[in-house]
């Protein structure tokens, strides 16, 4: 399935822009560098196209959630100047969307039950890396479940030319990935019952008619997935961007784990400008939230801003 999605529309009606932005963050610790500088190039494209910007909080992982994480998100954001145009969404409370979306894939007979622990595939995986063959999930339950009782559910992905997703990304060009050979057929549904995140996503995404997707670079990865999902679900697939993460020395994303500071709030205007130096945007310090906002949105316009 070799296409190249060139983007929704983008037309005007009254003056009021089609564009409908988000910033999605998982609620796993506090904001830091990283997280913000995804959430002020989505807010800045946002406002740059004068299209609505939504924030989801994406708690679909129940382990991973940390408690008062998403209110603490939210007033950072609020602190530096960044409020939703709608009631922020908590995909916690969007089980039922998922699971419709679900029982349409599996009707369809898109999806099949998988009985492999993580350990077999690991195992798998590690002869497959021996013999420098493919990393993907090598597709053992296809078939039936062999006996075994079922775990996850899975998305069948396309063999041979079909299995190949490419998108013209707005910040990072052209970018392409063979879903049989680099991914194989990808969870749905955990084993733990929790809905995978490639899913809740496309159907956020869907159900919120967001039109531009503008988030970190290490979720190119999965966006040729989400793609194929879209066309399985016969919805539209979104404009994308993803802007570079932000490091540490090491090269690691910024993480809690690897070494992220809390933000500085007292000097919310010092903080978003370190934000937007990382997105390449160098301006005078700006006295004021609504000088930094107006200047770096006229910088990010003149990338990406509208023709
Ligand atoms: N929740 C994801 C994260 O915090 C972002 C997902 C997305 O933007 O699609 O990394």
């Amino acid at each position: 399935m070799s296409r190249l999605p060139s983007g929704s529309p983008q037309g005007t009606e009254g003056g009021v822009s089609a564009y409908r932005g988000r910033f999605a963050p998982s609620p796993t610790g506090p904001l830091h560098i990283g997280s913000l500088v995804a959430a002020l190039a989505s807010f800045l494209d946002a406002r740059a196209h004068r299209g609505a910007w939504i924030v989801r909080i994406e708690d679909v992982d129940g382990p991973r959630t940390v408690p008062g994480a998403d209110d603490d998100i939210l007033a950072t954001l609020a602190r530096l100047g960044m409020h939703s145009d709608e009631p922020p969404v908590w995909q916690s409370r969007r089980f039922p969307a998922y699971e419709a979306a679900f029982e349409r894939l599996r009707a369809a007979g898109f999806v099949y039950p998988c009985g492999c622990t993580r350990r077999e595939i690991a195992d798998s995986l590690l002869n497959a890396h021996a013999r420098h063959a493919t990393l993907a999930y090598p597709g053992t339950c296809r078939d039936g479940l062999h006996g075994r009782a079922p775990r996850a559910w899975r998305l069948r992905v396309p063999d041979g030319d079909a299995a190949r997703v490419s998108f013209v990304d707005r910040w990072q060009g052209v970018q392409s990935q063979d879903l049989a050979t680099e991914v194989g057929d990808f969870v749905l549904k955990r084993a733990d019952g929790q809905w995978a995140y490639q899913l809740a996503v496309v159907v956020d995404d869907d159900d919120a008619r967001i039109t531009h997707i503008v988030r970190g670079a290490d979720l190119l990865d999965s966006t040729a997935r989400q793609i194929y999902l879209q066309q399985c679900l016969h919805v539209t697939t979104p404009d994308y961007l993803h802007v570079p993460v932000v490091t540490n020395a090491d090269g690691e994303k910024l993480s809690k784990q690897t070494g992220a500071m809390a933000l500085n709030l007292d000097d919310p205007v010092a903080t978003l400008a370190a934000a937007a130096r990382h997105l390449g945007i160098e301006m005078p310090p700006p006295g004021s939230l609504d000088a930094f906002y107006s200047a770096a949105t006229a910088e990010w316009a003149k990338r990406f801003g509208p023709p």
